[in-house]
Parts: structure tokens; C-alpha cells; sequence
């Protein structure tokens, strides 16, 4: 199997709207690859620098590489960005003048290829047969797709499923998953996606999204409060934010952009700062082609004022 190969998303739109100028200082607060930050190193020297965090360490080590190439302009955080004010403060970063939320994960995380040795096990593929955990960093947090699966009542997983998976069969998933637990626990990837398929039509099997995509998308929203750490940072980032400063945003999924939207309407109200896209910005059809990912990719942008 060839390795997933991360393509950094709407990187052109990235670098319009962050702006980089010569020694300016950026916040990435999802590393991920280094894909974005290795476009803003290259412009903001000689020494503008940036700061990348990635709650998954696997992730923080893929982007280790930028060290070789920019020294100690870069600077890496294995922690949450809703952390971000605290680990500014440790690293002693600033002034900050623009940041970056590239949200949700990788494709490689998705595709769960090219696995170092030792790393640890995931679950968000559902390609390959791992346990059920789904947590972004295993020191973090004790909540895991596998607790979800086997210990949460009936309607609270259906709904997850509805609301943040989007999931049609979110019904029928649900009923199957705890028919099937009552026979012992779902540990692993394969056994739910067993579970999973025989809950929905032959027709859905064939589509070109996998039948497990949206079951595994909400599980992973869930365990990770995906939704809870963007209410958490947007204000943060705003705050921290130098005068002047830019903060660019790209979600993938509508619940995920309706937060970010409501939050700028709000600050907008209260004359904080500027919009830079009155619509979200999305990939090109182009874009789309070579990158999968990008497909529901919505980029907002603002400048502090
Ligand atoms: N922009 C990156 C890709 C980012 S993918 C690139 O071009 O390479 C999204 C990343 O966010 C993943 O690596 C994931 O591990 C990370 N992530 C998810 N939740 C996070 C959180 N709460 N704090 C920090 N990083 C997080």
C-alpha cells in the first residue's frame, strides 16, 4: 500500500489571506505534515517565525523535517490548540501576527499508511483493523470511540450519528451496534465496520463515499469534543492576535463552519475585527481532483482591527 501523501489544502488561499511578511510571527495551531507552515517559512524570514502545534505526536514528528530546513524559526508543540495562550506563553512566541486552523485531520491519519514503527494505534482508518480508540493523543482524555460504542445508550449514539456524522442510517447503525454489543464488547475498526454494514443497504455499500465514513467521522468528532475546542479557541486566537494580525480558518464540516461564522458575525458586531471573505472560500474544482480532502473544505479569513 502507498503511502498517503497530506497535500496541504487551499494553500494559495492560505497564503493570500495570512499575508506573511518578512519577520512576522504565525501560529499554526495544526502543524499536521508542516504543509502550510513550510509555505509561510519560506516568506516570512529571515526571522519571522512559526509555531506549530498537533495534539498527535506521530503528527508532530512528520514535522520535524521543517527544523532541518528553518532552524529555529520553527518552533513545535506536541498540545491542543485550545491550549494556544498557554503554550505562547511557555515558548515565550510573539508578537503574533497572523494564525492558522487547518481543522479535522490529515489524510494521512485517515488513511492510516506508512506507520512508523511503534506508533501508536488510532482507529481512524477503516482500512486497516486497529482498536476502536480514536483519540488524537492517548494521553489525553479517556473517552474513546470504543467507550462510545459500548457503553453509551442507544439514543445518544444515534444521535452523534445524525448530528455529527450526517448519517442517514444513523437509526439503524445505532440499533445494530447495540444488538451486536449485547454479544460482546466491539473492540476493533473491522468489527464495527461488520456492524455497519449489515445495519444499511447493498446500495450504500457501493457509493463512492465508504458506508463507514460518516459513523467513523462523528465517533472521532465525539471522543475528540472536536466541536467544544473551536467554541474554545476562536476567542483565544482573536485575543492574542496582534493589531493587524490574521486569523484564517478552514472547517470541514457545516457544524464545524456554523461556529466559526456565528463567532466572526458576533466580533464583527462588536467592531473587532474585518472579514476578508464575506463567503467561505472553497477548493476548485481542479483542487478537488488531485485533493480529496479539500471537497468540503470552507475557508474564512479576518484581519484584527
Ligand atoms: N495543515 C496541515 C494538516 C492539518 S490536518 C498540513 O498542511 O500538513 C489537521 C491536524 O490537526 C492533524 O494533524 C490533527 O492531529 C490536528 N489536530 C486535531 N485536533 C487538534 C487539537 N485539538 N489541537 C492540535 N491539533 C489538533
Amino acid at each position: 500500500m502507498a503511502a498517503a501523501i497530506h497535500k496541504p489544502v487551499l494553500l494559495k488561499e492560505v497564503l493570500e489571506f495570512l499575508n506573511p511578511g518578512q519577520n512576522e510571527n504565525f501560529v499554526d495551531c495544526t502543524v499536521g505534515e508542516g504543509g502550510h507552515s513550510e509555505e509561510i517559512l519560506k516568506r516570512n524570514g529571515p526571522d519571522g517565525k512559526v509555531l506549530g502545534i498537533d495534539l498527535d505526536p506521530v503528527q508532530i514528528s512528520s514535522a520535524e523535517w521543517l527544523k532541518a530546513q528553518f532552524k529555529e524559526r520553527i518552533v513545535l508543540a506536541n498540545d491542543s490548540y485550545i491550549h494556544i495562550r498557554d503554550i505562547i506563553g511557555r515558548k515565550n512566541f510573539g508578537p503574533v501576527n497572523g494564525i492558522l486552523l487547518d481543522l479535522g485531520m490529515s489524510s494521512v491519519q485517515l488513511e492510516g499508511n506508512g506507520l512508523p514503527a511503534g506508533r501508536q494505534e488510532k482507529g481512524f482508518s477503516f482500512k486497516i483493523d486497529q482498536s476502536l480508540d480514536m483519540r488524537y493523543n492517548d494521553q489525553m482524555g479517556y473517552l474513546t470511540a470504543e467507550k462510545i460504542v459500548n457503553e453509551w445508550p442507544e439514543d445518544k449514539i444515534e444521535n452523534i450519528l445524525k448530528e455529527y456524522g450526517e448519517e442517514k442510517f444513523s437509526k439503524k447503525i445505532s440499533k445494530s451496534i447495540i444488538e451486536k454489543r449485547r454479544l460482546g464488547r466491539i473492540r476493533t475498526t473491522f468489527q464495527l465496520i461488520e456492524v455497519i454494514k449489515r445495519a444499511t443497504p447493498s446500495a450504500y455499500h457501493k457509493a463512492k463515499i465508504h458506508y463507514a465514513t460518516r459513523t467513523f467521522q462523528a465517533l472521532r468528532i465525539a471522543v475528540n469534543d472536536e466541536l467544544e475546542n473551536i467554541r474554545t479557541v476562536l476567542p483565544e486566537a482573536l485575543s492574542l492576535l496582534a493589531f493587524r494580525g490574521r486569523l484564517v480558518v478552514i472547517s470541514f464540516h457545516s457544524l464545524e463552519d456554523r461556529i466559526v461564522k456565528n463567532f466572526l458575525a458576533g466580533e464583527v458586531k462588536k467592531q473587532t475585527l474585518k472579514l476578508l471573505t464575506k463567503k467561505p472560500v472553497t477548493a476548485s474544482g481542479d483542487e478537488i481532483r488531485i485533493n480529496p480532502r479539500s471537497r468540503s473544505a470552507k475557508l474564512r479569513a479576518i484581519v484584527k482591527i
